[in-house]
C-alpha cells in the first residue's frame, strides 16, 4: 500500500465540489484508494464524493491518501501532481455577488469540531430542525392497487422500460450524473431486486404495486441502518429507481403531493415553487436547501420575508441519506451542521441570542424615520406578498409598503380571486398602513409565476415571454377586476398603483385608458373609491431607461425591480445558480444606469425607489444613498438594519463614493472601493457599562470569546463580530492570554472594530483558559481599532500592572454589579 500525505489546501474545505473533482481523479485506477482524515480520524472511500465530503475536511487538515492495487504507483505519481498543482483550482468558485457572503468559521465553532457540510448562503439566519426530503410523490397510494395475473408481465416491461430510459438518459448526461444513473442501472439489472419482488407477490399474496413498495421500504430500511456512509447512501438509488418503476407501470396515478412539516424541519428539496413555499406550515420550517434555487427566485425572496435561512451548493442526492438527521443550518457561515452535539448546541444557542438582542437593540430604532447622518432622507419601505405580513413590516420599522406583489393572492388556487376577496386583502393592508403609502403592483404573473387556471402554455423562454402588464390585453377583464378592487380600497388609504414588466409607453397609455374606464364605471356605480391614485412603473427592463422623460410625462413614481433588471441587462438568468456568479447587480453598468434613471427622473419632479433584493443591501447602502435613490423597498426583517446603517451615513461623502464607483472598471474594483470606505462616526468611550458582562452560565473559553464579540456587535461596535472574534483567536492560539489570580487578557488590533473597546465577563466560576496561569474567572478583552494611537495600548499595560496589585484585583473580583466595576476601573484607570 502507497501513502500520499498532504494538508488540505482548500479555503473552504473539502465540500462538493473539490470532492467531486478529487473522486473524479480517484476513479481513473483501478487501485483502492482510501482517504483520511487525521485530525477528525475520518476515513472515505475516495471515489465517492458524498464519502469525501463527510469526512469534514477543513482547510490545513492534515490527511492521507492510501492507495493499494496493481497500479498503485502510477496513481500515487498521478494523484500527488493533481494534488500539488490543480486541487486548489477546484475550490475556486466564485460566490454570488448578490448572495450574502459567508463569514469564515468562528473558532468558537470550529475548535467544537462540528461534523459540517459547506454550501452557499441564499437567506441569513440560524434554524435547527431534523432534515427534511422534499419528495413529491408519495407511494402510499400504489399499495391499494389490487393484485393481478398480469402482474409478471408488467414487471418485466416496467424493469425493460427502464433500462432503456436510463441507457438514453446515460448516452446525454456526464459526471456525477452519468455516475448515478449507471449505478441505477445495474440495480436493476441486478437479479436479486426483481427476483424480491416476486418473492413478495407470491409469498406475502401481494399484487405488484404493492410489492414494489414493500421491497423498497425493506432494502432502505437495511440501507439506513448500515454505518457506511456510501451503503445509506445507496437508500435514495433504491427509492428512486422503485419510484421510477411505479411511474412507467402506473402513470396514471404519478401525481404532486401536497408536502406537510410535522416538526421543525430544514427541508431539503430541488427547487420548490413559491406556491409550493407558501403552502408550509412556516412555524415547522427551519431552513431549506434548495439545489437549483438562484439568489432572487421568488421561493428565496418568500423565505427572507419568513426569516427562513437558505442554503444552495448542496445537493438533494448528497444528503438524501441523512432524511431525519437533526442539523443546524447556519445561513451566517454558510454551513449544515449535522448531528450537533451538546457543545455545537450552545455556540448556536449563544449565536441566537447575540443576534435576537441585535435586532432587538436595530428594531428599537427602527420605528424612527429613515435620515442619513447629515439629514438626508431616503424613504425605507416593505415587499409583502400578502396583506397578513403587512403589520410585520410595519412593526420592522416600514415607512410604507414599497412592492405588495399582488399575484401572489392568484398563486396556490385553482381561479382567480373575485373582486371582494381582492378588496379586501388590499384594504386590509391599507388600514395597517394608517397614513402610510401602500404600492400595489398588478399581477405579475408568468416567468417563474405561472397560473395553470390561465392555461397559458408553456414557453421555452418565460422570462423573456409572455408575462406582466403583456398578458393584460388578453385578460382584460381580470386585470380590470384588480383595477377595480384597488381602487375601492384605496379609498381609506394612501394606495399607489405599479405596473410591472413595462418596456414601452404604448403599454402604460393602455393601461391608463383602462384605468379611465374603470374609473368610470366605479362613478357610474356611485361606488367610493380613489379618485387620484398616483401611478408609477416598475424599471425592469432596460430600454426604458432610454425614455424615462417620456415615461415622465405619463407617470407619477418609478421603482426599479433589480432582480428583473439584473437579468435582462446582462442576459443572466436569475434563477440559475449556473450562471449566478455573473449576476451581480452592483457593476459600473448597473450603477451608471440607476444614475441616468435617477437624474432624469428629477429633473423632472418624480422619485425613483427599488424595490428589489439590491434595495435591502446594506453593504451596497452607500451607494444606494450616493446614487440618490429617494426610496428603497425591501423585505420586512432586513429594515432596521438598513436603517440602521443609514444613521451612520453622510450622504456627501456617499455621492462622491457612488461618483467613483461609476467610474470603476469591474465589480472588483468597487467591492475594494466599499471595503475601504468607512463612515465616519461619533466617538465612543473605550470602556462602557454595557460592554461589561455579568455571566450566569458555565461557559467554556469559546463561548466567552463568542459573548464578548458578540455583545460589541449588539451594541453597535462591530459590524463583524465573527472576523474580530477570529482577530482575537489569533493572538490567543500564539500564547494564550491568561495572566494568572483569576484573570485573562485577550487582546487585538483589529479592522472589524469601529470603537476601541474594553469588555469585560465575569463568570461563575473559574474555567479552563489553556494557560499555564491556572483558571480563569475574569475576562478582560481589549479590542483596538487598526490605526489607534499608541495611548489605548498604554492604558492596557497600566491594566496589566495594576492586576498585580493585590487589592485591586480583590476588588475586582469583589464587585457585584456592571457599574461597580465600571466605576472600579473608570477610577483607577487613566482612560
Ligand atoms: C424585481 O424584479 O426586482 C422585482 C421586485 O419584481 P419580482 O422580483 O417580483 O420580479
Ligand atoms: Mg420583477
Amino acid at each position: 500500500m502507497l501513502t500520499l500525505d498532504f494538508l488540505c489546501p482548500l479555503p473552504n474545505g473539502l465540500h462538493a465540489r473539490p470532492a467531486w473533482a478529487l473522486k473524479e481523479q480517484c476513479s481513473a485506477w483501478q487501485s483502492d484508494i482510501r482517504f483520511i482524515n487525521h485530525r477528525l480520524n475520518t476515513h472515505a472511500d475516495a471515489k465517492s464524493s458524498l464519502a469525501l465530503v463527510s469526512t469534514g475536511t477543513l482547510f490545513n487538515d492534515s490527511c492521507s491518501l492510501q492507495i493499494s492495487g496493481n497500479d498503485a504507483e502510477a496513481a500515487r505519481r498521478a494523484l500527488e501532481s493533481y494534488l500539488q498543482h490543480h486541487f486548489i483550482d477546484s475550490d475556486s468558485e466564485l460566490p454570488a455577488a448578490a448572495s450574502p457572503t459567508a463569514h469564515p468559521l468562528p473558532r468558537s465553532l470550529s475548535r467544537l469540531h462540528p461534523h459540517l457540510l459547506t454550501g452557499n448562503i441564499l437567506a441569513t439566519g440560524i434554524g435547527c430542525g431534523g432534515i427534511t426530503l422534499w419528495r413529491s410523490d408519495s407511494l402510499d397510494r400504489y399499495r391499494t392497487l389490487p393484485a393481478s395475473p398480469e402482474d409478471m408481465t408488467r414487471l418485466e416491461y416496467g424493469l425493460a422500460e427502464l433500462a432503456d430510459n436510463l441507457n438514453q438518459q446515460l448516452r446525454l448526461l456526464g459526471g456525477e450524473s452519468k455516475t448515478i444513473l449507471s449505478a441505477h442501472l445495474s440495480l436493476i439489472q441486478d437479479d436479486e431486486f426483481a427476483s424480491n419482488i416476486r418473492r413478495i407477490m407470491r409469498d406475502e399474496k401481494q399484487g405488484l404495486a404493492a410489492a414494489i413498495v414493500d421491497n423498497m421500504e425493506a432494502i432502505c430500511e437495511k440501507l439506513r441502518a448500515s454505518s457506511s456512509d456510501y451503503l445509506r447512501e445507496r437508500a435514495s438509488d433504491i427509492r428512486d429507481i422503485s419510484e421510477r418503476l411505479l411511474h412507467i407501470v402506473w402513470p396514471q396515478y404519478r401525481n404532486q403531493e401536497v408536502l406537510r412539516l410535522s416538526r421543525p424541519s430544514i427541508l431539503v428539496a430541488d427547487d420548490l415553487t413559491p406556491s409550493q413555499f407558501l403552502s408550509l406550515d412556516l412555524s415547522q420550517l427551519k431552513g431549506m436547501i434548495l439545489e437549483k434555487t438562484g439568489p432572487t427566485s421568488h421561493t428565496l425572496i418568500l423565505a427572507r420575508a419568513a426569516s427562513v435561512p437558505v442554503l444552495n451548493g448542496l445537493s438533494v442526492a448528497d444528503l438524501s441519506a441523512l432524511e431525519h438527521t437533526p442539523a443546524i443550518l447556519d445561513g451566517q457561515c454558510g454551513v449544515l451542521v449535522l448531528e450537533p452535539n451538546e457543545a455545537v448546541r450552545g455556540y448556536y444557542a449563544l449565536a441566537r441570542e447575540l443576534a435576537d438582542q441585535r435586532i432587538a437593540c436595530q428594531t428599537r430604532d427602527a420605528a424612527q424615520t429613515a435620515f442619513s447622518r447629515d439629514g438626508q432622507r431616503l424613504e425605507v419601505a416593505a415587499n409583502i406578498g400578502s396583506a397578513l405580513e403587512a403589520p410585520a413590516a410595519f412593526s420592522h420599522g416600514a415607512e410604507g409598503i414599497g412592492l405588495f406583489r399582488s399575484e401572489m393572492l392568484y398563486m396556490d388556487r385553482s381561479a382567480p380571486p373575485d373582486e371582494q376577496e381582492q378588496f379586501e386583502t388590499y384594504q386590509q393592508a391599507l388600514l395597517a398602513a394608517g397614513d402610510k403609502p401602500v404600492i400595489f403592483r398588478t399581477m405579475d404573473i408568468g416567468g417563474d409565476k405561472p397560473l395553470s387556471y390561465l392555461n397559458i402554455p408553456q414557453e421555452e423562454n418565460p422570462f423573456l415571454g409572455y408575462r406582466a402588464v403583456r398578458i393584460y390585453p388578453e385578460f382584460a377583464g381580470l386585470f380590470r377586476t384588480q383595477l377595480r378592487a384597488i381602487l375601492r380600497a384605496g379609498a381609506v388609504g394612501q394606495a399607489r398603483l405599479m405596473i410591472p414588466m413595462v418596456h414601452s409607453l404604448d403599454q402604460i397609455l393602455w393601461v391608463k385608458n383602462e384605468l379611465q374606464q374603470v374609473k368610470a364605471e366605479l362613478q357610474a356605480e356611485g361606488a367610493r373609491f380613489a379618485a387620484s391614485l398616483p401611478l408609477g412603473i416598475m424599471v425592469e427592463v432596460p430600454s426604458v431607461c432610454y425614455i424615462i422623460d417620456h415615461f415622465c410625462d405619463e407617470v407619477d413614481f418609478f421603482s426599479v425591480g433589480s432582480n428583473d433588471m439584473t437579468q435582462y441587462l446582462y442576459a443572466v438568468d436569475r434563477n440559475n445558480p449556473r450562471v449566478s456568479p455573473l449576476y451581480n447587480p452592483v457593476t459600473p453598468s448597473f450603477l451608471r444606469m440607476l444614475r441616468q434613471i435617477v437624474t432624469v427622473a428629477h429633473r423632472h419632479g418624480k422619485w425613483v425607489g427599488i424595490c428589489g433584493e439590491l434595495g435591502g443591501e446594506t453593504r451596497y447602502l452607500p451607494l444606494l444613498l450616493g446614487l440618490e435613490l429617494d426610496e428603497l423597498s425591501m423585505s420586512g426583517p432586513r429594515i432596521p438594519a438598513v436603517k440602521s446603517q443609514l444613521r451612520q451615513l453622510d450622504s456627501r461623502a456617499c455621492r462622491a463614493l457612488a461618483d467613483k464607483a461609476c467610474d470603476c472598471r469591474s465589480p472588483e474594483e468597487i467591492e475594494t472601493l466599499l471595503r475601504t470606505f468607512t463612515p465616519e462616526e461619533d466617538a465612543r468611550p473605550l470602556l462602557a457599562v454595557e460592554n461589561i458582562l455579568f455571566v450566569d452560565k458555565p461557559y467554556r473559553k469559546e463561548q466567552v470569546i463568542q459573548l464578548l464579540c458578540g455583545n460589541l456587535a449588539v451594541n453597535g461596535r462591530t459590524a463583524h463580530p465573527l472576523e474580530l472574534e477570529e482577530d482575537i483567536w489569533q493572538r490567543e492560539e500564539i500564547v494564550t492570554t491568561g495572566v494568572g489570580f483569576g484573570v485573562a487578557i485577550p487582546h487585538t488590533k483589529s479592522a472589524w472594530i469601529h470603537h476601541s473597546s474594553i469588555s469585560l465577563a465575569r463568570l461563575p466560576a473559574q474555567i479552563d483558559w489553556e494557560s499555564e496561569m491556572g483558571d480563569v474567572e475574569l475576562v478582560i478583552m481589549l479590542t483596538l481599532g487598526e490605526h489607534e494611537g499608541i495611548n489605548h495600548v498604554k492604558v492596557f499595560s497600566q491594566l496589566a500592572r495594576k492586576l498585580v496589585n493585590k487589592t485591586f484585583r480583590q476588588s475586582l473580583l469583589a464587585a457585584t454589579d456592571p457599574e461597580a466595576l465600571h466605576q472600579l476601573l473608570n477610577a483607577e484607570l487613566s482612560l
